[in-house]
């Protein structure tokens, strides 16, 4: 089924006594999820996913806009009339019921002729419970799971009334690294065998790089870009996008566009003609350079300070210093190149050429992508 967002806003009074300045917590959302495709929300705390999610299922009432399940306008409809299944960060389970009884709960409101037999509930928990994998543990209560096996139990629950749309808000983030690697593939091979819509919130770029088929980066209730994860990495519209994709981090410089070319500091750093057009078009820009975008070269146009080499294995990790890096915080240049290259660790500086496709340019003032 799939769900389109028109204009979909929502505007919060303030919390703050003295402030009164409201909060748009969701801004003038347009966009359609496709059939049968997962898609990852992803921004950083506070941009607004929670609540998209929560107009998406019913729990909260949009200020303004539709939004359609398929063709129909469920904009009014209360949640149980939505058919979606909601997973939320806290698994939110009944403390005193077994997971058999957790994963029923779902059922039991049903009424008239479509009101089921204890049977029949049984069957679908059960059907539920396999597809998460936990059908040998239906008598248990959820104080006697791990949080993987209790996340599984609030899966199963959403997916008992076979939902149109499944909705998971930071459904890892209370699990530890290597249950949060296991259970992302756990919840992909669901979605996949299932074949419902499923909307997937995360603030961990990584994770929703990793699992979506679509991605929709937010910033203060803001869609800045969706589009298939690796398009983003590759193709960021802004300087927001940009530094909130990869890890590492891409690497910021201040610089400057000069008759069609690049520099970072005094440094001609290379030619962006296929970006500007206009010779005469001169003005200051960020420099984003991913850490796979650096060559090491000793004829290399942009020369770093050396600060020190790290083995990775497969890759090294040459951190450096320049003065036009913008990043306060950390202010080193991180660049990733294969294992088989020697650094001489001796010299006080290294030299890089650059790889275009890896650098990305942002006027300075609007941080929009050249
Ligand atoms: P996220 O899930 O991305 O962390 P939320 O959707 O929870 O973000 O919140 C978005 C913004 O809306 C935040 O600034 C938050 O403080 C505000 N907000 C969320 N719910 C309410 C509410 N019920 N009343 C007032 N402000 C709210
Ligand atoms: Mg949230």
């Amino acid at each position: 089924m799939k769900v389109v967002l028109k204009d979909l806003t929502k505007i919060f009074p303030s919390r703050d006594k003295k402030d009164k300045t409201e909060v748009v917590a969701v801004d003038n959302f347009n966009i359609e999820i496709p059939d049968g495709k997962l898609v990852g929300l992803l921004g950083p705390s506070g941009c607004g996913k929670s609540t998209a999610l929560n107009l998406i299922c019913g729990l909260e009432v949009p200020t303004k806009g539709k939004i359609f399940f398929g063709d129909e306008d469920v904009t009014n409809l209360p949640p149980e009339e939505r058919g979606v299944g909601m997973v939320f960060q806290n698994y939110a389970l009944f403390p005193h019921m077994t997971v058999e009884k957790n994963i029923m709960f779902p059922l039991e409101n049903f009424k008239g002729d479509k009101k089921l037999t204890k049977e029949e509930m049984k069957a679908k928990a059960l059907e539920a419970a396999s597809l998460v994998q936990i059908e040998g543990l239906m008598a248990r209560k959820p104080k006697e799971m791990s949080g993987g096996q209790q996340q599984r139990v609030a899966i199963a629950r959403a997916l008992v009334k076979r939902p149109k749309i499944l909705l998971l808000d930071e459904p890892l983030s209370n699990l530890d690294a290597r249950l949060r690697l296991q259970t992302r593939e756990e919840i992909r091979r669901i979605q996949r065998e299932t074949g419902i819509t499923t909307i997937f919130v995360t603030h961990d770029q990584e994770e929703a790089m990793s699992i979506s088929d679509l991605i929709v980066v937010m910033k203060s209730g803001v869609i800045h870009q969706v589009g298939k994860p690796q398009e983003v990495y590759d193709k960021p519209v802004n300087l927001f996008v940009a530094k909130f994709l990869g890890t590492p981090a891409i690497n910021v410089f201040t610089g400057r566009i000069k008759n069609r070319r690049l520099y970072i500091g005094e440094a001609d750093v290379m030619d962006v003609s296929d970006r500007v057009t206009d010779p005469s078009d001169e003005r200051d820009v960020f420099v984003g350079i991913r850490p796979e975008g650096f060559v090491l070269d000793e004829n290399g146009p942009l020369e770093c300070r050396l600060d020190r080499v790290e083995v990775m294995g497969r890759d090294i990790s040459v951190v450096s210093f320049h003065d036009a890096a913008t990043e306060a915080e950390t202010v080193c240049v991180r660049s990733i190149i294969s294992a088989e290259n020697q650094v001489d660790t001796s010299k006080e500086t290294v030299r890089f050429a650059l790889k275009p496709a890896k650098v990305h340019v942002f006027d300075a003032v609007s941080e929009e992508v050249i």
